[in-house]
């Protein structure tokens, strides 16, 4: 394993009870993702993805086996250490956006910044420099009840993008962005790739997304495994 890595993960598994009947979700996944690394995560519905995505973000505690998150052994924190760890090396974008219903698109992006202590008027500039980024300079002061399901998305994303981590998660990014918007999501994951050495690791169907990307992997039966379709 690479010491270098900036998201890893080994013989990670998760079973639920139901009833009397154990269900496993995952079973032994490997994982090792590299700074700037662009990596998707292809599988059909219900093979684990959000659950795998809620584990190696430190939102859900594994079965077994660990995850690493900017060398860090998730397992091996309190609590707050990992909402630290997390506030400061971790962007993530939900399957469904998880906004603050009573915050403005602006206040939502500024919050983890807020979080980690940034100045309020540094934040606020930063935060608008990024909204207009993803296409939403003319959206700071709506709340996500004024927003399209795609400018949530968009917002979901700035905010994960906020702080510069070295990884961020997203979980179908992409399910409500038209052709467009989407495309300009990939620019941005890919430049910033690049530039800061953003790690991304994204849960797609999308699979114009997933081409783009440096790899893919397929969770099947509990495993990843590696994608050459
Ligand atoms: P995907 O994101 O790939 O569609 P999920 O990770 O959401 O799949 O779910 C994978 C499986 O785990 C599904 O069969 C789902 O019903 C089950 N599952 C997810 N969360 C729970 C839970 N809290 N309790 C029981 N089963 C769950
Ligand atoms: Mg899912």
């Amino acid at each position: 394993m690479s010491d270098k890595a900036v998201l890893s993960c080994r013989n990670l598994g998760k079973s639920y009870e139901e009833g009397p009947q154990t269900v496993e979700v995952l079973s032994g996944v490997e994982l090792e993702l590299l700074p700037g690394e662009r990596v998707a995560i292809i599988g059909s519905s219900g093979s684990g993805k959000s659950t795998l995505l809620n584990m190696l973000g430190g939102l859900d505690t594994p079965s077994r086996g660990s995850v690493w998150l900017a060398g860090e052994e998730l397992s091996a924190l309190s609590e707050k250490q990992r909402g630290l760890l997390r506030n400061r090396a971790l962007g993530f974008v939900y399957q469904f956006h998880h906004l603050l219903p009573e915050f403005t698109a602006l206040e939502n992006v500024c919050m983890p910044l807020l979080i980690g202590k940034t100045p309020i008027a540094e934040a606020r500039e930063r935060a608008s420099a990024l909204l207009k980024r993803v296409g939403l300079g003319h959206r700071l002061p709506h709340k996500p009840a004024e927003l399209s399901g795609g400018e949530r998305q968009r917002v979901a994303i700035a905010r994960a993008l906020v702080n510069q981590p070295a990884l961020v998660l997203l979980d179908e990014p992409t399910g409500n962005l038209d052709q467009h918007t989407g495309q300009g999501i990939q620019e941005l994951m890919l430049e910033l790739s690049v530039s800061s050495q953003t790690a991304f690791l994204v849960v797609t169907h999308d699979v114009q997304l997933a081409r783009q990307m440096d790899r893919v992997l397929r969770l099947e039966e509990g495993r990843l495994i590696e994608d050459h379709a």
